[in-house]
């Protein structure tokens, strides 16, 4: 056998990341509660901007996002100078653990926590640490007692990905303080327009509070853009001059900005989808806890049903994917006897609750 060049060692470890599944063979009508994409697509004003955009694709985008970071600012009344955008927010987290982590460092995270930390951290190099949980709430003693000298990198998802678990302002706040000031603590809020308790914060006052904390958000769930790759960081200024120098020069596509802008110019339209997201939240999980499965309390755009056995989680699996809806597996969470099932439309919704209603009658007659 010749010789063949050999990654690090940690590369062979990485399992390719597997995204939502999308067809079903045999079934025409398809209903994708997989990926948690937002019920209604993207913005009218999003779409219209993205296609008017192509006429210029010949042009290279402003690599510093100017005109986006601005209108971000502008929105959620943060300082422009200290957002960072990326290719998705997954490209910022995965700069932020190259940064600040890598061989001989270690990342801490919930158990359940989103497996992109996992999957960077490995890259990088890093050991990840999973901090056990509570009944899938994150614990935030335990995860400030696994802090070592090695720990350069604590994640957080607030709310929580596949969980939907949420920490009240205050214990974020708790988690901060336990942590030394040199470790970076990143609170992922891809979901946090879908909140609706108020004891929650995003993270932006945290950022400002010092030099180590960093919030991670996304378009990619509740402005519907998943496709168009566009997430952005707001960091303190020493960690945005970081991300700015590893950063591709060109890491946001000119469409993905245009689409951007012009989301963020119809909030009408993000409120309808959290009134939507908000009432059929709860009426998907009342449903299901009508029929005796169990749904872990959410504050995003899905719902994680507890099945209780692996066995019956394959069953209501099935059930759903005879009417063509898809789910997500979550064992490679650890739970097999799990499935997450994103908020669709009204009529989603309810084929959701007719399939595992007709699933569990068959199953139990
Ligand atoms: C979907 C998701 C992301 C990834 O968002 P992109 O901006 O599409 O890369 C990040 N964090 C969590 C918790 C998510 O669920």
């Amino acid at each position: 056998m010749p010789a063949t060049p050999q990654p690090r060692p940690t590369i062979l470890s990485i399992e390719p990341y597997v995204g939502g599944e999308s067809k079903l063979p045999g079934v025409n009508r398809i209903v994708k509660l997989s990926s948690n994409e937002g019920a209604f697509g993207p913005p009218p004003g999003a779409r219209a901007a993205m296609a008017e955009a192509a006429a210029e694709m010949h042009r290279y985008p402003d690599g510093s996002a100017t005109a986006l970071r601005e209108a971000i600012g502008k929105r959620f009344g943060l300082d422009p100078a200290r957002i960072i955008c990326g290719n998705g927010s997954d490209e910022l987290i995965g700069q932020l653990v190259l940064s600040y982590g890598g061989e001989g460092t270690e990342l801490v995270m919930s158990a359940h926590g989103f497996i992109m930390y996992d999957l960077a951290g490995r890259y990088a190099g890093c050991r990840v640490i999973k901090v056990p949980e509570r009944d899938l709430q994150p614990d935030v003693d335990a995860m400030i007692a696994a802090v070592g000298p090695r720990t350069r990198l604590v994640f957080l998802a607030n709310p929580n990905n596949p969980t939907g678990a949420m920490l009240p302002a205050s214990e974020v706040e708790r988690l901060r303080a336990g942590l030394p000031a040199d470790v970076l603590l990143v609170l992922d809020a891809a979901y946090a327009e879908y909140v609706t308790r108020d004891d929650y914060d995003a993270g932006a006052k945290l950022v400002d509070a010092g030099t180590n904390t960093v919030m991670t958000r996304t378009f990619s769930k509740i402005f519907g853009m998943g496709g168009a790759r566009l997430g952005w960081a707001y960091a303190p200024a020493p960690v945005a001059d970081v991300l700015n120098r590893v950063r591709g020069p060109f890491n946001v596509n000119a469409p993905a900005m245009a689409a951007g802008i012009a989301a963020l110019a119809e909030p009408a339209w993000v409120e309808r989808s959290v009134a939507h997201n908000t009432e059929w939240r709860g009426r998907l999980s009342e449903t299901l806890r009508g029929l005796g499965i169990k749904v872990h309390p959410s504050e995003g755009n899905f719902i994680l049903a507890d099945f209780g056995t692996p066995a019956r989680a394959k069953a209501a699996d099935a059930a759903m994917r005879q009417r063509g809806l898809i789910a997500r597996a979550v064992a490679g969470y650890g739970l097999p006897h799990c499935l997450r099932i994103t908020i669709g439309t009204a009529e989603e919704c309810g084929m959701v609750g007719d399939a595992l209603a007709a699933g569990f009658a068959r199953a139990d007659g």
